[in-house]
């Protein structure tokens, strides 16, 4: 269904800016493509002496600002097009926050819930050493995505530098801190969403802890980003991860709810609420909806239940383009994902560039730094939307793809 195609959707944002911005059809045919593709066979020895084969990809959208950069997830519905759209849409988020990087994604078709952790090791041993050659601290350099994390980072940098017989530490970000990870990039992207929050609240003129808040996921975006909010003193009413979601319109203790999921597995062992489905969350009576999951959540099946004033984009491409004219139709302000969760990988740019500088900031430095790019990021994607009379997501597109074109244009065509 080309509704849920994610390349689909992503290509169709690309023409819509293109469109709108009188795009260079040539620079416009170099950007519909993805610059690099590489599918690899990545066979691996189970625990139980059998072998099984994993397919992985690694695809590099566009290096014209800087090396790519993006994340590897392991999911089993990975498919080529998904890490396709997904390289795309980083070019675009490091556009829009003006990091010098292009844009790249990788994936393994794999349940890592299903594999033991020697397993995960030899997966991401033998997946980096099938893409090495395209990747390095100045060509292609990955981060964490859905499923994978700081420990499996530390193995792509390790599986990297004894292949070139020294560490590494720029080829990875995400890493933990002992071999040169950045103080506070584990929680960059919800801090990246919740200033993207902040900033749409004083824009609109509303009370910061007025707002009642449903965030859909529980990860490293949706459960960090419950627990920072909860601390500034905002309500949360509705959180889900996998298994499904919990209610409660007084408001959550969503440190209390990350104990019930260390406990039990899943949010809804939280048992101060009420329980409800994922889809049930999306169309809950609150103010800001925060989809901090995966892609295609809010179709044209359930767009038109959504009863949020706010929507900011948490995950990637929660919102099919279908949905996405529903509810603008109805009013909604949203925040589209290639601003709202840049701010991992802004803290990733930072993680690089004190890797490769082997100089190592405070927290308090990282998230003043991450801060200032959000925010100016928010400035200029408002100002454009005001001055073209067009939405946050047009605006955030006529950014980042003007910038992306006008280094193309500018490098000029080799040969
Ligand atoms: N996977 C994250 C994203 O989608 C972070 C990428 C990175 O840090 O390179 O933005």
């Amino acid at each position: 269904m080309r509704e849920f195609n994610p390349w689909y959707m992503a290509l169709k944002h690309l023409d819509e800016v293109a469109e709108k911005i009188n795009l260079d059809p040539n620079i416009h045919n170099i950007l519909k493509k993805p610059k690099r593709i590489l599918t690899v066979s990545i066979p691996i020895r189970m625990d139980d002496g059998r072998i099984e084969v994993f397919t992985g990809f690694r695809v590099q959208h566009n290096i014209t600002r800087g090396p790519a950069k993006g994340g590897i997830r392991y999911h089993p519905q990975v498919t080529l097009d998904e890490i396709k759209a997904l390289a795309m849409l980083m070019t675009w988020k490091c556009a829009v926050v003006g990091i010098p990087y292009g844009g790249a994604k990788g994936g393994i078709i794999c349940d890592p819930k299903r594999l033991s952790s020697g397993e995960i090791e030899r997966l991401t041993r033998r997946y980096i050493s099938e893409i090495i050659s395209i990747i390095g601290p100045e060509k292609d350099i990955p981060a964490p995505d859905i499923n994978t994390n700081p420990q499996i980072m530390a193995w792509i940098m390790d599986t990297y530098s004894m292949d070139k017989g020294y560490s590494v530490p720029g080829v990875v970000t995400g890493k933990p801190i002992s071999i040169g990870g950045s103080l506070g990039r584990n929680t960059a992207t919800a801090r990246g969403v919740m200033f993207a929050l902040m900033n749409t609240i004083k824009k609109l003129n509303l009370n910061f802890s007025q707002q009642k808040i449903a965030i859909q996921g529980f990860g490293n975006v949706g459960g960090n980003l419950a627990r920072i909010l909860q601390k500034e003193n905002c309500k949360i009413i509705a959180v889900s991860d996998i298994k499904g979601g919990i209610y409660n319109p007084k408001g959550l203790d969503c440190f209390k709810v990350s104990e019930a999921l260390e406990k039990t597995g899943s949010v809804t062992g939280f048992n101060n609420g009420e329980q409800i489905t994922n889809k049930e969350l999306l169309s809950l009576n609150c103010d800001i909806l925060v989809p901090a999951a995966i892609e295609n959540q809010i179709t044209k099946e359930n767009a038109d239940k959504v009863r949020a004033k706010i929507i900011i984009e948490a995950a990637n491409a929660p919102i099919t383009p279908e949905a996405d004219k529903i509810l603008n139709e109805k009013g909604i302000f949203i925040v589209p994902d290639i601003l709202a969760n840049a701010g991992g990988v802004t803290v990733s740019y930072f993680e690089w560039v004190q890797g490769l500088q082997s100089y190592f900031w405070t927290e308090r430095e990282v998230n003043l730094k991450l801060r200032d790019i959000m925010e100016k990021a928010f400035e200029n994607v408002w100002r454009i939307s005001q001055e073209r009379k067009v939405d946050m997501r047009m605006a955030a597109y006529i950014l980042a793809v003007s910038r992306v074109a006008e280094a193309t244009r500018i490098r000029g065509l080799y040969p």
